[in-house]
């Protein structure tokens, strides 16, 4: 096996990297997570949580990924029979829905063409047919990590109020926390679903939802059967007070300290900053599309999303294969196409614990891999990203 030296480069959209500080905090003695000092490590974790979600209202917890998460939402938010509405932006919210399936929950989906922001007009004018109220909920990616697409969470909101449906409003935020703007309460978000493993900078394994009364009041009438889900054990705290089972007291170490550096940097900053690495990847891709070269999968400018670009290769040629090259040759690991867009797109991740020549870095590799592979592309890719950052900074 290739001996490979240097930094490896881990640009997928999720798992990001993971910043010293945090392996550091998390290197330490195990302690009695029943104890006082693990009480005030948690409160002050749930505390700095509700402020990266922009919520007054409860954050639970689980020792899962993403699909935890997910799931949590749909044991406690319904029975069997009911409806719900996914608006379709890519693998992430189909697979959202399939999971519903399982719970025989029925799903609608209001299609949508991944290369494009979902249709707030569209939403409106289905939830307005319903006039039984028969859809229990509306489930939206924020941030569809398999496109690169972000969704506009307020305009779908306001299209649920505009229709005066009664509808609980469900977000996957797992790729845009803490990267992008997100605003629970303010956009009227019943329950939006988090992971530790993207913009929080942590390893995968901690999951959380942001649950409004609304949701909690929906739970207390659903009839799916749920055990460690349970969101009345958690807010009751009829087991652990905050975690169902052992408590990942390493988790929170990490969790304390990632949560400390956000406010160090702040929210806004931090938003800024993506954008500026988003946008320099962006006019990367923009010189690569000369000579009929790959291009940004997500065709709405404003549907740009700053934690990952996916991009199209251009027809006939295959993305695994440049990646391949990526990895086997530079030590950059980018994020391959999800569903149907395996092996047609490749990803690169722009999130977490990230800075300019990190990203320069990769989009250097991403430019000699094209060259190696063949793939016809413009040149001058990572000049334009540079000329970028030196006009915004
Ligand atoms: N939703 C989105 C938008 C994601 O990006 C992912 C994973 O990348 C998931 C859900 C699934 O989360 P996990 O892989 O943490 O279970």
């Amino acid at each position: 096996m290739a001996v490979s030296r240097g930094i490896h480069f881990f640009q997928n959209p999720g798992p990001t990297n993971i910043p010293e500080r945090i392996l550091r905090a998390m290197d330490r003695g195990t302690i009695d997570f029943t104890g006082a000092q693990f009480k005030a490590i948690a409160e002050e974790c749930f505390a700095g949580l509700k402020r990266v979600f922009k919520t007054e209202q409860p954050i639970l917890g689980y020792a899962a990924s993403g699909h935890g998460a997910w799931e949590a939402a749909l044991v406690n938010l319904f029975s069997p029979g009911d409806r719900v509405l996914v608006v379709e932006t890519g693998y992430f919210s189909l697979n959202w829905g399939l999971r519903c399936e399982a719970f025989e929950i029925e799903v609608e989906t209001l299609t949508n063409d991944w290369r494009r922001c979902a249709d707030p007009v569209a939403l409106e004018s289905r939830l307005r047919e319903d006039r039984e109220h028969r859809i229990k909920a509306v489930l939206v990616v924020h941030n569809e990590t398999s496109t690169g697409v972000v969704h506009d969470i307020a305009r779908l909101r306001r299209a649920i109020d505009a229709a005066r449906h009664p509808a609980l409003f469900l977000v996957d935020v797992i790729s845009s926390l803490a990267s992008m703007d997100f605003r629970m309460d303010e956009w009227g978000v019943d329950v939006a679903v988090a992971g530790s493993q993207k913009g929080l900078m942590l390893p995968t394994g901690m999951a959380f939802t942001g649950v409004s009364a609304k949701a909690l009041a929906a739970a207390a009438e659903a009839k799916l059967p749920r055990v460690y889900w349970d969101w009345r054990r958690l807010v009751e705290g009829t087991s652990q007070a905050v975690w169902n089972g052992t408590a990942p007291v390493h988790f929170f170490y990490g969790l304390q300290e990632a949560l400390r550096m956000i406010e160090e940097e702040g929210l806004d900053q931090i938003f800024a900053r993506h954008h500026r690495l988003a946008e320099a990847t962006r006019r990367a891709v923009r010189v690569w599309r000369q000579n009929d070269g790959p291009e940004m999968f997500a065709v709405d400018p404003r549907g740009q999303s700053d934690s990952v670009t996916a991009v199209l290769a251009p027809e006939g040629w295959d993305a695994n294969a440049m990646r391949a090259i990526c990895l086997d040759k530079f030590n950059v690991s980018l994020g391959g196409g999800l569903g149907p867009l395996q092996g047609r797109v490749f990803r690169i991740g722009h999130l977490g614990d990230l800075n300019e020549p990190m990203i320069l870095g990769a989009l250097a590799a991403v430019e000699m891999a094209l060259e190696l592979s063949g793939i016809p592309h413009g040149k001058g890719g990572v000049a334009a990203a540079m000329d970028y950052l030196v006009s915004a900074t």
